[in-house]
């Protein structure tokens, strides 16, 4: 609609722009004609054809003998000053004139006309003067008013244009007419496009408004939006650290990130400094935040559904959890008026597991820390919390490597919740996109590959989160140093699908050949990893209702450390 309107205003503009430009043409076309036709540009125009001209005069007498012919009295008075004369009779018209000289002088006078060819000649027109105006003519200038009626010549003489020098500018001029006429054609279009300009940058810029108003609106009850006195005592304080801002929105309520007072100011104050990562839905970058390291995912301006997913789900109060990446906030912010979607959180040096399993390999303590610090993020998330503070069940749907970051001290957070989905108890609503296929095809459980998971049961999908933990697990197994052997990294089923496999390559291995990632043989021999290859097999297999669910997994794995004396957790703290 907005844009027929353009296209149609545009289009208005073209018109009236040509119009302008058209109707500047037009007089000049005018005038000309009037020069070629004026009787005294013939008289003067000795360039011109004689011989057509002399005949063009004997049909204008011929044309005028045939009026019927009444003869008038008329004042009769000689130049230069025509002072009284006696009036003169039988005239076909009176006249009055006046003439101009070379010298700029001006003489008047009345008189009859009582030739036939005087007629044409003198009175053929009526405002002879304006003939007269070009400067061209330096043999002088005349104007002459003709009337018929006894005595009709009385009364002022005509007048003739003022004389014009050439440094001087005729005040109300044709000239003048036709330069604000040039000046209306350039200004015109120019006022009005900048008028059309500003009118379509000043709705684009309410409609971002409106947009940022609602995205803020998610992650918070309207009452946030009048900020608390914690909240603006925060923000006038400048040496607060993060972790100091994140403890005061737990007891401002604002869910899990910064004061929603603070988050508004975010991007601003957030340089970018690199890259770190390129995922589904845009980039990941290391950013600078009052001079601490934090970590920005930037959502291409398409995928606004996810980065409202997300920040809802990290939004959620009491999501907050050693084992779950840490939230800061999230903007939404426009440079060079593009929408930019940020979400802000903390920043994990060691990047992802599947980075951090490339890299380096694994004492028992360290892939005990792993396993059992994503499980008991995982059991956190699929956990419903009940109470008015409380926190629905999530499922995550997207359980893989590289979405699991290693911390520094060697545990693990859960990341990417662009596709969770939550569940509540008492109402029994699960909120979700209605595509069944979603997530990383690698790591799908045959239910979701051959779609014969029912959506609608939130159980379904923590059973298929599951199955996803179970290939995470044998990543980790496989890079766990037992009598100094340990498997390079592979991805599951680097051997079976090809890279970037499709629907179809990991249906037929998950579903129709019901392939697993094989288990080393050396794991048998180790306590350790023979109980996780235990674990492994039961988180993948092929009916989701044999899967163990995460807290089950979370125990087992418990059992395994206390059992292994490798490793030394504090496992009270679990
Ligand atoms: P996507 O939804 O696009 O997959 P992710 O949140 O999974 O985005 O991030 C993509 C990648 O960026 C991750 O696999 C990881 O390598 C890196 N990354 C994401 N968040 C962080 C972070 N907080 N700290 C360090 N690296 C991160
Ligand atoms: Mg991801």
């Amino acid at each position: 609609m907005a844009l027929a309107g353009s296209v149609l205003l545009l289009f208005n503009l073209l018109i009236f722009i040509r119009g302008i430009v058209c109707d500047l043409g037009l007089p000049q076309n005018h005038l000309i004609e009037n020069e070629a036709d004026s009787p005294e540009e013939n008289l003067q125009d000795d360039t011109g054809d004689i011989d057509l001209r002399n005949k063009l005069h004997d049909q204008m007498i011929k044309a005028y003998s045939k009026i019927p012919v009444k003869k008038y009295k008329c004042y009769s008075c000689e130049p230069p000053d025509c002072r009284e004369g006696p009036p003169c009779y039988n005239a076909l018209q009176c006249w009055k004139s006046r003439v101009r000289d070379s010298n700029g002088q001006e003489r008047v006078s009345r008189g009859c006309t009582t030739q036939q060819e005087q007629v044409p000649l003198y009175c053929s027109t009526q405002h002879h003067h304006h003939h007269g105006h070009t400067k061209r003519h330096t043999g002088g200038q005349y104007a002459i008013d003709c009337c018929v009626g006894d005595f009709c010549n009385n009364g002022s003489f005509p007048l003739l244009p003022p004389i014009i020098y050439p440094d001087e500018v005729p005040v109300y001029s044709d000239h003048s007419v036709y330069i604000w006429k040039l000046t209306l054609a350039i200004l015109g279009p120019i006022v009005v496009l900048g008028t059309l300009g500003s009118v379509v940058i000043l709705l684009m810029r309410r409609r971002h408004r409106k947009r940022l108003m609602a995205a803020r609106s998610l992650h918070s009850d309207p009452e946030s939006y009048c900020p608390s006195d914690d909240m603006l005592r925060a923000t006038a304080a400048g040496d607060t650290t993060l972790r100091e801002y994140l403890e005061q929105s737990l007891t401002s309520g604002s869910g899990s990130g910064l004061p929603l007072l603070i988050q508004r100011t975010l991007a601003k104050q957030i340089s970018l400094a690199e890259c770190i990562g390129k995922g589904r839905y845009g980039e990941v970058w290391r950013g600078i935040w009052h001079g601490e390291n934090v970590a920005v995912k930037i959502f291409f301006s398409r995928d606004e559904a996810s980065w409202s997913r997300e920040t809802e789900i990290y939004s959620t109060v009491l999501l907050r959890h050693e084992n779950i990446l840490g939230y800061i906030g999230s903007d939404m912010t426009s440079r060079n008026s593009c929408t930019q979607l940020w979400l802000i959180t903390h920043y994990h040096a060691l990047g992802s597991l599947y980075d951090h399993l490339n890299r380096a390999t694994l004492t028992h303590h360290q892939m005990m820390k792993l396993c059992l610090s994503m499980i008991n993020g995982l059991v956190h998330l699929h956990s419903e919390i009940f109470g008015t503070q409380g926190k629905p069940a999530i499922a995550h749907r997207d359980i893989k490597s590289k979405n699991v970051l290693v911390k520094n001290n060697g545990t693990c957070v859960i990341a990417d919740f662009g596709l969770a989905v939550t569940h509540t108890q008492a109402t029994g609503a699960l909120d979700m996109a209605p595509n069944p296929r979603v997530g990383t095809k690698r790591y799908m459980a045959p239910e979701v590959l051959d779609e014969t998971i029912n959506m609608q049961c939130f159980e379904a999908l923590r059973r298929a989160d599951m199955y996803a933990v179970g290939l995470v697990l044998w990543e980790i197994g496989r890079r766990t140093l037992c009598n100094g052997v340990v498997e390079d990294y592979k991805p599951p089923f680097y051997d079976a699908v090809p890279n970037d496999p499709s629907f179809e390559d990991m249906r037929k291995v998950v579903c129709v050949d019901q392939q697993r990632p094989a288990i080393p043989n050396r794991w048998a021999s180790d306590p350790t990893l023979a109980g996780i290859s235990k674990i492994i097999r039961e988180c993948w297999h092929q009916k989701p209702n044999v899967r163990l669910p995460s807290l089950r997994v979370k125990k087992t794995l418990v059992k395994l450390a206390s059992n292994d004396r490798q490793v030394h957790l504090d496992l009270d703290t679990l």
